[in-house]
């Protein structure tokens, strides 16, 4: 009971904040988001200090396991490579299930994320990059949402927006992700809600920032970007396969981020599902566009 009263007073101020975004003051829209990046640290630090003093129960932490694989993956497979970088085809339905997985996770609807992702892309650490680690890590990391720019939605993402599956779950964001929280509550009560929604979301926020901050700081440059772009393993590991982020911006349409050659969770889920049939239009760069691009960036580095 208690978590049910919690999960509807979050989702009562999301949606409040989400519907007046336009019209309240910034600082208000601020301080939710403050809320939403500081509140599953606490929640964490909270979960850490239970641990202590009480069992950890196997139904918690399947809850933490399958939830975050599943929204990890809506994520990584549905909002960037399916929908931002068309990396694959696949059915409608399949396009709602991953989107709506994703929409669990972010408080972001797929179009406004995918938006700024793009714009990411078009201007990578030079001026108009929302989150570059040239401003700064932590504007980087998370300080770049507090700026509360509107996604440009209609400038990066017109064609997405013509997609009937893809506007059904923008529409419905806010739903997926209070469904999100409501599933390990009713599951296991507060405990479901603190491991299975609270400390999940507090998991996937710091990895998925560590995309953008990270992996734009630390680590290795495969490929000549002219961007600060990193492969950085322990966020490939943590992130799905969206560490091999120097990969990625080298080949922002490949679905296997991980070149073939190393570990990405992501990408072979999309090569399980094309062997099952459920994806198709499977993008990858072919060995000579590949060595063509290694022999740019040693050239270049000479
Ligand atoms: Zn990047
Ligand atoms: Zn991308």
């Amino acid at each position: 009971m208690t978590a049910a009263v919690a999960v509807g007073a979050v989702l009562a101020g999301l949606a409040g904040v989400k519907a007046l975004e336009a019209r309240l003051p910034r600082i208000v829209v601020r301080a939710g988001i403050l809320l939403f990046v500081l509140g599953p640290l606490a929640g964490l630090a909270y979960a850490m200090w239970t641990l202590w003093r009480e069992s950890f129960e196997p139904v918690d932490l399947a809850l933490l396991v399958v939830l975050s694989v599943v929204t990890g993956l809506g994520t990584s497979l549905g909002y960037h490579r399916l929908l931002t970088h068309r990396s694959f085809s696949t059915t409608p339905w399949l396009k709602g299930a991953f989107l709506a997985a994703g929409a669990m996770a972010v408080p972001s609807t797929p179009v406004d994320w995918a938006a700024r992702h793009l714009e990411h892309h078009a201007h990578s650490d030079r001026e108009g990059d929302p989150h570059s680690p040239a401003d700064g890590f932590l504007h980087a990391h998370v300080g770049w949402m507090l700026a509360v720019s509107p996604a440009k939605r209609e400038r990066y993402c017109a064609r997405l927006m013509a997609d009937p599956v893809v506007m059904l779950i923008d529409r419905t964001a806010l739903l997926w992700l209070a469904l999100g929280l409501a599933v390990p509550a009713l599951v296991d009560g507060w405990r479901g809600l603190l491991w299975g929604g609270i400390v999940r979301i507090a998991l996937h926020n710091q990895t998925m920032f560590a995309v953008n901050s990270v992996c734009h700081a630390f680590g290795s440059q495969e490929f000549s970007t002219g961007d600060e772009s990193r492969n950085n393993w322990l966020v490939a590991v943590l992130a799905f396969g969206e560490g091999w982020h120097n990969n990625h911006h080298a080949f922002p349409s490949a679905a296997y981020h991980g070149m073939g050659r190393r570990p990405d969770a992501t990408g072979l889920v999309i090569r399980g599902l094309e062997r099952a049939g459920l994806a198709w239009d499977v993008r990858r760069p072919s060995d000579a566009a590949v060595a063509r691009r290694r022999a740019a960036g040693r050239l270049s580095a000479r």
